[in-house]
C-alpha cells in the first residue's frame, strides 16, 4: 500500500490540480488514488531536487528512496506480490505527473517500471501454454520481491546504435544457451540509470550454436549490475534529461540464470507483435513536461512564480494569445494521448495502431513546441538556469529521439500503413 507522502502542508501550499481530473476523466478511486501519490510527491519533494540532478548530469538517487517509501517503485507489480496493482493506463497518468516534476525521474522511472508492466499485465494478455505460465509466475515473483522489499531498480537497455532498436533486425546482444542459464555478450548505447540500476532489462537474441540470429528468438533478461562481465563506459553530458545517466553498458561473457527471464522465450516478440503500445510507455513523461511549461507560463504572466519579482504580464493581448495557443495544443495532445493510453490492449486495430503513433508523435514534438513557446512568451528573465523552464525546454527536445517510436519513424508508419493494408504492394 501506499505511504505517507511528503512535506506539503496544504493549508499552506494549493497542491496542483491533476492532469488528467478523475472525475472528468472517469478514473475510479483506485487509480486516482495512486496518481495523486505521484502528483503529491513531484510536487513536494521531487520537484526541489531537479535542478541539481541536471545541472551535474546526477543519477536521481534520492527520488528512487522515496519511490520505494510511496509505493511507486512497484506501481505496476499486482496487489499479492505487495505492489499497488495499477494498469497501463493508470501507470501513464502517474509517470506524467512525475514527469511534470522531473523528467529525468519520470523517463528513468519508465525504464524500471516497464520491466513489470511487459512481465505483468501485458504479458499475462499473451499466449503462453500452461507449463511456460507457471514458470513465468514463479520468476517473475523473484524481481517483484526485489523491487518492493529491497528497492530493487531495474533499467532497460534496448539501444545498440543499429537498426535493431528500430525493429528492423535482430538485437546483436547475443545471449547464448549455456548450462542452467545464458552467456550475455554484447554492448548497450544510451543505456539510462547505468551505473544505478540493481538490473539492467537487457533485449538480446538467443543464438544456439550454428544458428542464425532472429528477432523471435529476442529474450528479456535481467543481468545483475555486479555480476562478472559487466561495466559501464563513457561518459555523459548531454543537452537533455541529463539526471538519466545514459551511459553505455558492455557485457562480457556475462553467466545469467533462467531465473533471469523477465518474459519466456518468444513472449517478447510476441509483444512486440500483438501489444505494440508497449512502446508508448516513453511518452508518459512528456506529457508532464508539456503540461509543466504550461503551468510555468500561467504562473509567470501572473506574476506569481517563485524566485521573481511579482511583475504580470497577464494583460497584454499578445501574451494571451499565446497562453491560448499553449491550452489548444495541451488539450489536443491530452485528448489523443489519453485515448491511447486508454484502449492500450493485445491485438489493437489498425485505427488504434495508428492512433498509438499519432498519439506518439503528439506529444513527443507539442511538448518541446508547447516549451518554445513558453520561452518565446515568458521572455528572457524566464530562460535563465535559476527556473525550471530552462530544464523543461531541454528536456522536452529528448522525447521525439527515443526508438523505436522516435517522431520521424512515427511519420513514416502512419504514411506507409495508411496507404497500404498488410502484404499489399505495387509490384
Ligand atoms: C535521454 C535519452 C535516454 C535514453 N534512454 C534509453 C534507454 O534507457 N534505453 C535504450 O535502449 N535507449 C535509450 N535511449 C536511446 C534512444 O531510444 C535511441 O536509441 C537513441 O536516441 C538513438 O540514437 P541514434 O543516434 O543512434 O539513432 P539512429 O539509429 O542513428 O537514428 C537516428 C534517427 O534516424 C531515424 N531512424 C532510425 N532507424 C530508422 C529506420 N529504420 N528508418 C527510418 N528512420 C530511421 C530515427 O528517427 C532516429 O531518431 C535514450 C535516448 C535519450 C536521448
Amino acid at each position: 500500500m501506499t505511504m505517507p507522502v511528503g512535506k506539503i502542508d496544504p493549508e499552506k501550499v494549493a497542491l496542483d490540480r491533476p492532469i488528467f481530473d478523475p472525475a472528468a476523466f472517469r478514473l475510479n478511486d483506485a487509480q486516482a488514488e495512486i496518481i495523486a501519490t505521484a502528483r503529491e510527491l513531484g510536487q513536494s519533494v521531487i520537484a526541489d531536487r531537479a535542478a541539481a540532478y541536471d545541472r551535474d548530469a546526477k543519477f536521481p538517487t534520492e527520488n528512487y528512496q522515496d519511490l520505494h517509501r510511496t509505493g511507486l517503485l512497484g506501481i505496476a507489480i499486482p496487489r499479492k506480490h505487495g505492489g499497488l496493482g495499477a494498469d497501463y493506463q493508470t501507470y501513464a497518468i502517474a509517470a506524467a505527473e512525475i514527469g511534470r516534476y522531473c523528467g529525468a525521474t519520470a523517463l528513468t522511472w519508465n525504464m524500471h517500471v516497464c520491466s513489470t508492466l511487459w512481465s505483468g499485465p501485458l504479458a499475462d494478455d499473451l499466449d503462453m501454454d500452461a507449463s511456460m505460465r507457471a514458470e513465468h509466475e514463479r520468476r517473475r515473483a523473484v524481481h517483484y520481491k526485489r523491487i518492493v522489499d529491497d528497492g530493487a531498480i531495474y533499467s532497460q537497455p534496448f539501444s545498440e546504435g543499429g537498426a535493431a532498436a528500430a525493429g528492423g533486425v535482430a538485437f546483436g546482444t547475443e545471449a547464448k544457451p549455456a548450462k542452467g542459464g545464458w552467456i550475455v555478450n554484447g554492448k548497450k548505447i544510451f543505456a539510462s540509470l547505468s551505473g544505478h540500476a540493481d538490473y539492467y532489462g537487457v533485449l538480446c537474441t538467443e543464438v544456439a550454436e550454428g544458428e542464425k540470429a532472429s528477432r523471435r528468438n529476442t529474450l528479456y533478461l535481467a543481468l545483475p549490475a555486479k555480476a562478472d562481465g559487466v561495466s559501464v563506459v563513457g561518459d555523459w553530458d548531454p543537452l537533455g534529461m541529463r539526471g538519466t545517466v545514459s551511459r553505455t553498458l558492455l557485457f562480457k561473457d556475462v553467466f545469467v540464470p533462467e531465473d533471469a527471464a523477465l518474459m519466456p522465450r518468444g513472449v517478447y516478440f510476441q509483444a512486440a507483435m500483438r501489444w505494440p503500445h508497449m512502446f508508448l510507455t516513453l511518452s508518459p513523461t512528456y506529457v508532464g513536461l508539456a503540461q509543466a511549461a504550461y503551468d510555468f507560463t500561467v504562473r509567470y504572466l501572473r506574476g506569481e512564480m517563485p524566485g521573481t519579482p511579482p511583475v504580470k504580464r497577464r494583460m497584454y493581448p499578445t501574451k494571451q494569445i499565446a497562453v491560448a495557443q499553449m491550452q489548444i495544443k495541451l488539450e489536443q495532445i491530452k485528448s489523443t494521448w489519453f485515448q491511447a493510453v486508454t484502449e492500450a490492449r493485445a491485438n489493437p486495430t489498425k485505427e488504434q495502431v495508428l492512433r498509438a503513433y499519432a498519439a506518439q508523435y503528439s506529444v513527443m514534438e507539442g511538448a518541446n513546441e508547447i516549451a518554445t513557446l513558453a520561452i518565446r512568451t515568458c521572455g528572457g528573465q524566464a530562460m535563465l538556469k535559476s527556473l525550471a523552464l530552462e530544464r523543461i525546454y531541454r528536456d522536452s527536445r529528448c522525447g521525439s529521439l527515443m526508438l523505436p517510436w522516435t517522431a520521424e519513424l512515427c511519420l513514416d508508419r502512419i504514411g506507409r500503413e495508411a496507404l497500404y493494408e498488410t502484404g499489399e504492394s505495387d509490384d
